[in-house]
């Protein structure tokens, strides 16, 4: 493909290829072909982009919420603009449908649409006082320079979930992107440039991960790193973090359950629970991961599970009629392999998939079946570790106790889904259900205007609403004694 300007590094308002001279190639997953390369950044590339955010933070801080939203709306306008070349990236680079690829462009310009007007409600407090001649207030404030760390399964919307609320609020910003999905980031900060944004407020730099992240860790001017990805990685930030106190929020993995109950209306719940699942080949934090289906309905609701997984067209995410494309590389295909491979081993079915898909189509590339899997136990991979792939167990229950005890049994804590048409069954399953999110028949809820986020070790904080403000926000109290 053609080699944009911009498939650099973005420092202090410019377009750069940094101090190093390494490249990284970027790979289409769909075919394992060199994209483009980008520059690989070195540690000074990054110190270079928080020198040049600590030093724009005092202008951008002071502009009006109102003079802000100007600028970040405006790219919200160039991304809409831009949606399709930015979406036909994201297809090459992460291997999506491109119908997904749309979708998430269309949330992201959300995002920033969205957060240029919240910031204008940051409303601060005026507290009633208790002795006469005191007044209180309480006002809050940006909290400086702020790094982010974000994976590559949703490369538009988890870097827009945090650098549109940090800029609304008057944070300055350096992003470092997923070092195989960089070139949507950059044509988001394509955008950021050409709506105006001053030089140094948002500088985005690639490099080799732990190397960049080291620098914002020990730098004391960045005051709040946003990281989502693993709980792996996850643990060892919040590490670093304690060395200097550093604000932290974690999005990390999920283990989503799913709870169908018997009231429902069964073709419908098995229709919308794969497309689901296999949104984005499975790697989704929320993806559904374990099905737990009542067993008055358990033979109609497989038979018809496994009916509209075989319908599914994989393929190349360029072909508008893809449903499924590949994984993101082959460790993500020999991590599926290794969860199918543990689950049979112990006693697991397969009822469709399993395996590598045959034809000259999937020679090059990671691909794997959409798979669908009965006769689960707790002791397998896959009711317990992430799998991020197509896979899909299926369990029956009986007793809702036992099935909220079984679904609440792993350490994450992200996201649940329950099918159910009775009232009584939806508030005491959410309830009891111990995850940031529960989705009642919506597989989708995320969302600009809503906090997204987990309990557990799926990490804290929060994205999205005006939570997703608060991130970037300190909080003053003003104290005032009057009869001095
Ligand atoms: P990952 O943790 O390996 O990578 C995420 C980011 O961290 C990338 O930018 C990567 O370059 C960087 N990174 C990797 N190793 C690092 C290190 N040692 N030090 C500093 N940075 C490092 O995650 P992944 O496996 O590529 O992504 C998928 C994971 O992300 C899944 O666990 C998924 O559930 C999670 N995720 C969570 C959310 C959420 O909102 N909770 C959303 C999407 C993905």
């Amino acid at each position: 493909m053609e080699r944009a300007d911009y498939f650099r590094m973005f420092i202090d308002g410019e377009w750069t290829d940094g101090s190093g001279d390494k490249k990284r190639p970027i790979i289409n997953p769909a075919t394992e072909e060199v994209i483009v390369e980008v520059p690989d950044g070195t540690p000074e590339d990054a110190k270079r982009a928080v020198d040049a955010a600590a030093r724009a933070f005092r202008e951008w801080s002071r502009l009006t919420p109102y003079d802000r939203a100007v600028i970040l709306k405006k790219a919200a306008d160039l991304i809409r603009e831009r949606l399709e070349e930015i979406a036909k990236l994201m297809t090459l680079e992460v291997g999506k449908p491109i119908k997904e690829s749309r979708v998430e462009m269309q949330v992201c310009a959300g995002y920033f649409e969205w957060y240029a007007e919240e910031a204008k409600r940051n409303y601060g407090e005026l507290v009633p006082q208790w002795i006469p001649s005191k007044r209180h207030w309480v006002i809050r404030q940006p909290v400086g320079v702020v790094a982010t760390i974000t994976p590559w399964n949703f490369p538009a919307n988890l870097l827009a979930r945090k650098i549109a609320p940090a800029l609304a609020a008057g944070c300055t910003v350096v992003s470092k992107p997923d070092h195989r999905t960089p070139l949507v980031a950059m044509a988001i900060f394509k955008c950021l440039q050409d709506a105006g944004l001053p030089k140094g407020v948002a500088n985005l730099v690639t490099g080799e991960p732990a190397e960049i992240s080291a620098v914002f860790f020990a730098d004391e001017r960045v005051r709040k790193i946003s990281f989502t990805g693993s709980t792996r990685v996850g643990r060892l930030l919040m590490q670093q973090a304690s060395e200097q106190i550093k604000r932290l929020s974690l999005e990390l993995g999920g283990h989503a359950p799913v709870l169908v109950f018997p009231d429902v209306d069964v073709d419908k719940a098995a229709k919308w629970t794969v497309q689901a699942k296999f949104r984005n080949n499975g790697q989704t934090c929320i993806s559904p991961n374990r099905i737990y289906v009542h067993e008055q309905i358990w033979d109609n609701f497989v038979e018809r599970v496994v009916d509209y997984t075989k319908r599914l067209k994989m393929g190349n995410g360029l072909d508008e009629n893809t449903d499924v494309g590949p994984l993101i590389d082959r460790n993500g295909l020999e991590k599926v392999e290794r969860h199918v491979q543990d689950a049979v081993a112990k006693g697991a079915k397969v009822l469709c998939g399993g395996k590598r898909p045959e034809g000259e189509q999937f020679k090059r590339g990671y691909w794997y079946e959409p798979t669908v899997l009965v006769n689960i136990t707790r002791d397998m991979l896959v009711s317990c570790e992430e799998t991020f792939g197509p896979v899909m167990p299926l369990i029956p229950f009986s007793d809702k106790d036992e099935v909220i005890e079984w679904a609440n049994s792993t350490p994450y804590g992200l996201a649940a889904y329950l099918l159910t048409y009775d009232f009584r069954t939806l508030i005491d399953v959410v309830e009891r259900l111990e995850t940031g999110m529960v989705g009642v028949w919506d597989f989708a809820p995320a969302t600009f205007q809503c906090p997204f986020g987990g309990i557990k070790q799926s990490g804290f904080g929060a994205e999205g609403g005006w939570e997703g403000l608060k991130e970037y926000l300190v909080t003053k109290h003003v104290s005032i004694v009057l009869d001095y």
